[in-house]
């Protein structure tokens, strides 16, 4: 029997706010071994919105990083400071729809308004305060004497999402910060619907990233829902790698970015090797191709708990 070909699209999709680190070019490499593995096709994309917390020369230096491990992709998307027309025509067809309000809320008004028992592991839940508040945007704008932003009309839904690592999940969207930001007042388009938008555009049907992101995709599914886009998607959310506090790795600590590992002379083989170790592709952290965990990456070996980046395995890697 012929084996039927997956039809898979999956991205490669950094943001540029900061150096790549052990945790980040982990999600990227097994993105890329799994896609390799099952021939999908391979897109790259810069997230580029967060214009805030861009960092100049990042992005040059994240593809820059990813080539050196032995990454390659199959075509790159635009970049999405350059997709503006694409992201309003998206807000438009919501707006017709009634899946969005304008928002005049500020931070801290959500802050005051959002009361103890909606404020669950550290998120606070949008209180609706705008919802049905503005019979149009102009009306919010003289208001607030600002654009307004656009919010998703999420009610109380549930959304049931299935992830191939944490199985059946169902998101309640009110204990996961509720109605969201789809455009910012800044007229900046928010993360979700540009991730919506671009991974339609692309075709993209396969998506591997960290688990902070994993209650995202009940706000994309809703969002998916409410533009008619009706393709399936996969999702691999992978466990993420903490450090010695069991705290995530953050982008600004200096002795866990790949730039300065390079710098160091540390060899590519050595940095794959210590990822291949995390995914339970090898026992010990010893150095290792791509070429060669291509043929041993087994994402069934892959540890369904965070793994820790610990003090030994930087000492490995200094050595
Ligand atoms: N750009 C996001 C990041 O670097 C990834 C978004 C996504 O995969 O949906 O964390």
């Amino acid at each position: 029997m012929i084996e039927r070909m997956e039809h898979g699209i999956t991205r490669l999709a950094p943001s540029p706010t900061g150096a790549l680190h052990l945790g980040n070019a982990r999600t990227f490499v097994v993105n890329w071994l799994l896609a390799r593995q099952r021939g999908w096709r391979v897109l790259y994309r810069l997230e580029d919105l967060d214009t805030a917390r861009t960092k100049p020369g990042s992005a040059e230096a994240t593809e820059s990083i990813l080539r050196w491990l032995g990454l390659d992709w199959d075509d790159t998307q635009p970049r999405q400071s350059t997709r503006t027309e694409a992201y309003l025509e998206a807000l438009s067809a919501l707006r017709e729809s009634s899946h969005v309000y304008p928002c005049i809320c500020s931070r801290k008004d959500i802050a005051l308004a959002a009361s103890a028992p909606h404020v669950e592991d550290g998120v606070v839940c949008y209180p609706g305060t705008c919802r049905g508040r503005f019979a149009t945007a102009d009306e919010a704008q003289a208001q607030a004497g600002r654009l307004p932003a656009w919010r998703f009309d999420a009610g109380e839904s549930s959304v049931p999402c299935f992830d191939q690592f944490a199985g059946e999940q169902t998101f309640y969207l009110p204990r996961i910060g509720g109605d969201f930001v789809v455009y910012r007042n800044e007229n900046i388009p928010g993360y979700q619907l540009a991730v919506v938008v671009d991974d339609h555009a692309g075709g993209v049907n396969r998506i591997v990233r960290g688990d902070d992101l994993l209650d995202s995709t009940a706000r994309q599914t809703l969002l998916r829902g409410a533009l008619g886009y009706t393709e399936a998607v996969e999702y691999y959310h992978l466990p993420l790698v903490l450090d010695e506090e069991g705290n995530r790795l953050a982008k600004r600590r200096d002795d866990i970015r790949l730039e300065d590992l390079r710098a160091s002379g540390v060899a590519p083989e050595a940095v794959l090797g210590v990822l291949a170790y995390w995914c339970g592709s090898q026992d010990a952290p010893e150095p290792m191709s791509l070429t060669e965990w291509l043929a041993k990456f087994d994402i069934e070996t892959l540890p369904a708990d965070p793994v820790n980046l610990t003090p030994s395995l930087l000492a490995k890697l200094a050595r």
